[in-house]
């Protein structure tokens, strides 16, 4: 069991911040969440610790049983590095952020392994 996360006092919008770790495999040069020790790709443990800018893409709507302790509405998040993680999108309207929408890091909690995310503005 996680513990809950309280939620921090006075709390408006947000500001971006968190840093959300990845991993680049040093053969293939695929990019993996930070969780994986081997390369999705070709296998090998050659994976070097890169940043993510924080900026991605919704990519679908996860089922509730993986929901976890995700904040918001649980989805499944390509960062524009090219890897995929499962993150909570708050700040949209309830229950509904368009797949394909863009979205920046809000927080990264729990090493990393605790995401939001909020959509980005059209301009
Ligand atoms: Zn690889």
């Amino acid at each position: 069991m996680t513990p809950l996360v309280m939620a921090p006092p006075a709390a408006t919008a947000p500001a971006p911040g968190g840093e959300l770790h990845y991993r680049r495999c040093e053969w293939c040069n695929s990019a993996t969440a930070s969780t994986h020790m081997l390369c999705p790709v070709c296998g090998s443990a050659d994976l070097a610790p890169a940043l993510s800018a924080g900026a991605g893409t919704v990519q679908r709507l996860l089922r509730p049983s993986r929901r976890g302790p995700l904040p918001g509405r649980p989805y499944l998040v390509t960062l524009d590095e090219g890897f995929s993680v499962p993150a909570g999108v708050v700040g949209g309207l309830p229950g509904a952020v368009p797949i394909g929408a863009r979205v920046e890091l809000v927080s990264a909690e729990d090493d990393g392994r605790l995401l939001t995310f909020r959509p980005v503005p059209r301009t």
